[in-house]
């Protein structure tokens, strides 16, 4: 069983759920270089994350789910995560935690934008390894 940050967190990136992570999983793409490739999301090391689930109702945004209950339009975000995994040099916890107060409406918006997406722009385009 593992614990994933759907893209229901892109550019909204509330730190309350690394706050409550006992073993700092949950970690942003900070490569050397400061130029990601990818989405403006957090991530959970897979290798990291104990599962204890203390961060799942601290996100405002509803956007961490075990993988089990993924939905099929987040499926990739699996991968996604997983590369925190992979490349671990390059991910490091949040220096900066932003709190904000959001409304049920604007958690529902967010789903259904990104529910309804057809296509990943191309800003969100990662080619992404085989697992
Ligand atoms: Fe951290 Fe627990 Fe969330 Fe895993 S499930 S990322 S260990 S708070």
């Amino acid at each position: 069983m593992a614990v994933v940050i759907t893209r229901l967190c892109r550019d909204c990136v509330d730190g309350a759920c690394v706050d409550q992570c006992p073993v700092e999983a949950i970690v942003e793409h900070r490569p050397a270089d400061r130029v990601s490739e990818l989405p403006n999301q957090l991530f959970i090391d897979p290798d990291l994350c104990i599962c204890c689930n203390a961060c799942i109702p601290e996100c405002p945004w509803e956007a961490i789910l075990h993988e089990e209950d993924m939905p099929a339009a987040f499926v990739d975000d699996i991968a996604l995560n997983r590369r925190a995994f992979e490349k671990s040099d390059e991910y490091h916890v949040p220096v900066t935690r932003l709190h904000r107060r959001v409304t049920s409406e604007e958690v529902e918006q967010n789903r259904e934008k990104w529910l309804n997406a057809a296509e990943p722009a191309d800003d969100q385009a990662v080619p992404l390894p085989v697992a």
